[in-house]
């Protein structure tokens, strides 16, 4: 059982078509629920679905976010993209910025870097993900490749007050396999510790991101220093994701 607010941030990929909204309607139900109404909820579809997501949920305090973002503020020539302020601009106050994913196709962090400074000042809030992957892990880089990323990441950024990290080993994902607790908790604690020793008076927000499922939630849980989960696979089926939301909390 936990008092903490934590949050759950739906990352549906590139996953999900009009008919596939209607889906959320049991979450929203529950999210009305006293017992959950310490849950944060995020929900990222992919752009096609972002503005119906906001016109069903602007009655409701579920938030919805895009899943990355182009690095300008301003309008341009850049065919096949949006940015920041389009986000915002269509009623969305989150993007998640450096997933895998996404960094796997040639984002840098330079490229990240830029994108975070224009979330800001768009004022949008930011899902930062950062995570090493099963070779650094097996060569004990983990936490040189952490520093790095939030480095050059938040490079001349002076407030992360609205910048929450989501800490995704890239092992993790979709994959099944879950850190071990203490694992777990070792790299979330330096995080932190890297947040608070950088910039003063933060009050560093962490989530895990990683097959976080019905069937492992009850068990990350035991970390109290985990904000909330970053949801991919699991988040596309309503009845899991609120599954995950109860286990939480009960
Ligand atoms: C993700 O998309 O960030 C993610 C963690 O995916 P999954 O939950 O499917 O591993």
């Amino acid at each position: 059982m936990t008092n903490k607010y934590k949050y759950f941030v739906a990352n549906w990929k590139m996953f999900g078509d009009i008919k596939s909204v209607n889906s959320i309607n049991k979450v929203i139900k529950i999210s009305r629920m006293k017992n959950f109404n310490k849950s944060k909820i995020i929900y990222c579809p992919p752009y096609t679905l972002l503005d119906k997501f906001v016109r069903k949920l602007k009655k409701t305090n579920i938030q919805v976010g895009a899943q990355n973002c182009h690095q300008s503020s301003f309008s341009g020539p850049f065919t096949g993209f949006i940015n920041s302020k389009m986000i915002k601009n269509l009623g969305c106050n989150y993007v998640i910025i450096g997933h895998s994913e996404s960094r796997n196709v040639g984002e840098t962090d330079l490229l990240i870097n830029k994108k975070i400074k224009s979330s800001i000042e768009n004022n949008l809030k930011i899902i930062f993900c950062i995570g090493e992957s099963l070779n650094e892990k097996k060569r004990k880089k983990t936490k040189i490749i952490l520093s790095n990323q939030l480095k050059k990441g938040l490079k001349n950024i002076k407030n992360i007050k609205n910048t929450i990290i989501a800490y995704e080993p890239i092992w993790s994902i979709g994959t099944g396999v879950v850190p071990k607790n203490k694992e777990l908790l070792n790299n979330i604690l330096f995080i932190k510790n890297f947040l608070r020793k950088n910039f003063k008076n933060s009050k560093p927000k962490v989530l895990y991101g990683g097959s976080v499922s019905p069937k492992n939630v009850k068990n990350l849980v035991k970390i109290n220093q985990i904000d909330g989960f970053l949801v991919g696979g699991a988040s596309q089926n309503s009845n899991k994701f609120i599954d995950i939301i109860k286990k939480t909390f009960n």
